[in-house]
């Protein structure tokens, strides 16, 4: 039994916030804005994997009125999905995140991107793809007004 999900995400660009992108923090003059962390890239994954359980999405799950996640690290909200997707009776097999930000270049990052949701998914590295593109400064992303992340998971039944 396999299970395939995909996930969206989207944070607007702002002064005084730190960038962070699946759980490693990159050097910015801007950071993404958000009740949360703002992991862009994390959200996509954890809406890719509950997108593949059925289980609806990152907003229902860790609303972003409660308190409770407030400037929350993305990586325990990534925590959480990976052990609802465990209890669920599935593994990752293997994810494929992509961001799209005109700056800063994030190629210096991929590995550490990668070691760290390896680390928070328990899936070896070797399962798990990061990539990064500018859009050739169209769009919102290429404008620098925000950061997008897609994100795509196979999921293998452990039963
Ligand atoms: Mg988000």
């Amino acid at each position: 039994m396999i299970r395939i999900g995909q996930g969206y995400d989207v944070h607007r660009l702002t002064e005084g916030r730190e960038l962070w992108l699946c759980g490693v923090k990159v050097a910015h003059s801007l950071g993404l804005d958000g009740h949360s962390d703002a992991d862009v890239a994390i959200h996509a994954l954890c809406d890719a994997l509950l997108g593949a359980l059925a289980l609806g999405d990152i907003g229902k799950h860790f609303p972003d009125t409660d308190p409770a996640y407030k400037g929350i690290d993305s990586r325990k909200l990534l925590a959480q999905v990976c052990a609802l997707m465990a209890s669920h009776g599935y593994r990752l097999g293997n994810a494929d995140v992509t961001i799209m930000a005109q700056r800063p270049r994030l190629a210096p990052y991929i590995e550490e991107m990668r070691r760290s949701l390896a680390e928070v998914t328990g899936a070896d590295t070797s399962r798990i793809s990061v990539k990064a593109t500018t859009t050739e400064r169209l769009g919102f992303e290429g404008r620098e007004e925000g950061i997008s992340a897609s994100a795509v998971v196979l999921l293998c039944s452990t039963t």
